[in-house]
């Protein structure tokens, strides 16, 4: 090989693996001899979310990605942000991409458990993996692959697109002081956490996002969750209820950037390669913004809002209900139980590291 050539395979290689990140995956990776650069041809794809316009962190998070791939690729990769309900209503982005009725979609994966049961564990699993290890579980143990080989059947290749860190577990009119307390309580809560309140005796409901503040005002629910004190606040909810609880279903929840897998195909290799870095930027950028966000409004609650921790019966309670959801959910379902076996393999290797050095350190910085 002359020298030259090889210092050009070299330098593409290297750009391969720089842009295809940590979606590891073996059709993702470029082959550096037959890369696939767009020449100049601009491309726009329609991208619907399940967010209203420019909603802070989630919205603004997608806003930015479509800047980003525009900067990226010297314009000629467009996304068109549609805010929900503008092309498609905010819960049928799933299918309408499914049906390459647009082109992507930004949302949340445990909505579509009912698709298919296992979308919830890429989602995110109540009292499991921190943000942080999900995206390791998805990039470095399997649960990528997996995601991608189930969504491939309803014709759709997904990216991870941001996550939200630990959320809070929502805000309560009433204490509450033991299990028994949850009896009859109808609450706002939705994905598997959904499943554990119930089998704890609460009524858990599903209430638009626009609807939710209502509906606690004048009791018609007792209790709600929602991400964390940023968004919370932002809802209103510390004017409606007093006991703010911290949190155990949600601590890592998953975004996407999702596209109709046949578009995702047509695309050259750079515009694809762009597309992943810039959601790889996105998923680091949310977290980050979470957490600055979240640390601040936790700071400014009023003087109202009284911080409490779930009693110790229904946390157990709640460990028991769950392990009783998965053994009920991979009798009726193979992917759940495949996706299941992945997330366990690699919450069994993580934790007695993490024990001895995130938590360790934590324990003794604290
Ligand atoms: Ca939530």
């Amino acid at each position: 090989m002359k020298r030259r050539d090889f210092l050009t395979t070299t330098a593409l290689s290297a750009t391969a693996i720089i842009s295809t990140g940590c979606h590891r995956a073996k059709e993702n990776s470029i082959n550096d001899k037959n890369i696939n650069i767009n020449r100049g041809k601009k491309v726009t794809l329609k991208l619907a979310t399940s967010w209203p316009a420019h909603f802070p962190i989630m919205g603004t998070g997608v806003d930015n990605f479509a800047k980003r791939c525009l900067e990226l690729s010297g314009g000629t990769l467009e996304i068109k942000v549609f805010p929900k309900n503008i092309l498609v209503p905010a819960l049928q982005v799933f299918d309408s991409c499914s049906a390459a009725q647009i082109d992507a979609f930004h949302s949340g994966v445990y909505y579509w458990k009912g698709k298919n049961p296992a979308f919830s564990i890429f989602g995110g699993m109540p009292l499991g993996l921190t943000s942080e290890e999900m995206l390791t579980w998805l990039k470095f143990g399997g649960g990528y692959e997996l995601w991608r080989e189930m969504y491939a059947k309803f014709n759709l290749y997904p990216l991870i697109g941001g996550t939200t860190g630990p959320q809070m577990g929502g805000w309560f009119k009433k204490e509450i002081k033991s299990l028994a307390d949850l009896k009859g309580l109808k609450m706002r809560i939705p994905g598997l956490g959904g499943e554990v309140m119930k089998r704890l005796g609460a009524n858990p409901v599903l209430l638009p996002a626009g609807e939710i503040y209502t509906a606690l005002e004048r009791g018609t629910i007792d209790a709600t969750e929602w991400v964390g004190p940023a968004l919370d606040t932002m809802m209103g909810f510390d004017k409606v209820a007093n006991y703010y609880y911290t949190g155990w279903h949600e601590p890592g929840s998953i975004l996407e950037i999702t596209f109709n897998k046949a578009r995702w195909e047509k695309l050259s290799d750079e515009h694809r390669a762009i597309i992943t870095s810039a959601s790889e930027e996105m998923t680091g950028n949310m977290l980050q913004e979470f957490r600055y966000e979240n640390a601040k409004a936790f700071k400014n609650l009023p003087s109202n809002v009284e911080i409490k921790t779930f009693p110790k019966d229904m946390m157990n309670a709640a460990k028991i209900a769950l392990k009783e959801i998965w053994k009920d959910k991979s009798k009726k379902s193979e992917d759940f139980k495949r996706a299941l076996k992945s997330y366990r393999a690699f919450y069994d290797l993580n934790k007695p590291y993490d024990d001895i050095s995130t938590k360790n350190f934590l324990e003794i910085r604290s």
